[in-house]
C-alpha cells in the first residue's frame, strides 16, 4: 500500500457502557494527544438507539484530525486508545457493547481495502449515528451516489434509526 501522505482524517466515535458521554470526552482528549495528529474539530455528542445490536443507548461524535501517521499507524493508535478505555472484543461476537468504538472513516481521499482497515469505511454511508455528526462538520458532503448529507440522514430517519444531539462535545 503506498502512503498517501498527510490528511484530513475523519474518526467516528461510540460508546454505549458506563458514563458513555464521559468516555467521548476522555476519548476526545485522547485523540487530541496523540503524536503526529492534531485534533482540527469535533461535532457535537449525539445519541443512538443500538442498530443491530443490544444494550444501551450509545453516545457518538465525529473528530477530525490532521494526521502525519499513515493510515494504520493511526489505526493502532485508534485501537490502543480503545484498549485504555477498557474495549473488550470478546471473539466471535459482532456489535457488543463496548466502552469506546473508534472507526476510521476516511482518510483524506485514501481508498484502502485490507482486512484490518477499508477506506473509506465500508458501513458509514448507512449509519444515521455518523452522518448527523459528520453533517455538522461537512455539511456539503455528498454520499457515492450524489445523495447530500442532510437528505441522508433524513432518509435513515424516516426509516427508523434514531439520533438526537445531546450539546457540545469537549475534551476533558
Ligand atoms: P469493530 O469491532 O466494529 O470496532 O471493528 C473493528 C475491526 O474492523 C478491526 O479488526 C479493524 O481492523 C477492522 N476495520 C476495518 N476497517 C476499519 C476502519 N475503517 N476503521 C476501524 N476499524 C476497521
Amino acid at each position: 500500500m503506498q502512503d498517501p501522505g498527510p490528511a484530513s482524517a475523519l474518526i467516528g466515535m461510540g460508546a454505549n457502557l458506563g458514563d458513555a458521554a464521559a468516555t467521548l470526552r476522555s476519548a476526545l482528549n485522547g485523540l487530541a494527544r496523540l503524536p503526529g495528529c492534531r485534533l482540527l474539530r469535533a461535532s457535537g455528542l449525539w445519541s443512538s438507539a443500538p442498530l443491530d445490536a443490544d444494550g444501551p443507548e450509545y453516545c457518538n461524535a465525529v473528530a477530525e484530525l490532521h494526521s502525519e501517521l499513515a493510515p494504520l499507524e493511526l489505526l493502532d493508535r485508534l485501537q490502543q486508545l480503545e484498549q485504555l478505555h477498557g474495549r473488550v472484543r470478546p471473539p466471535g461476537v459482532r456489535n457488543a457493547p463496548r466502552t469506546l468504538d473508534l472507526d476510521l472513516l476516511c482518510f483524506g481521499d485514501a481508498r484502502i481495502d485490507l482486512a484490518r482497515l477499508s477506506l473509506p469505511h465500508p458501513r458509514m454511508h448507512e449509519r444515521a449515528f455518523v452522518l448527523a455528526p459528520l453533517a455538522e462538520l461537512h455539511p456539503d458532503w455528498q454520499l457515492p451516489d450524489g445523495e447530500p448529507i442532510a437528505a441522508a440522514v433524513q432518509r435513515l430517519r424516516a426509516a427508523g434509526q434514531q439520533v438526537r444531539r445531546l450539546g457540545a462535545l469537549t475534551a476533558r
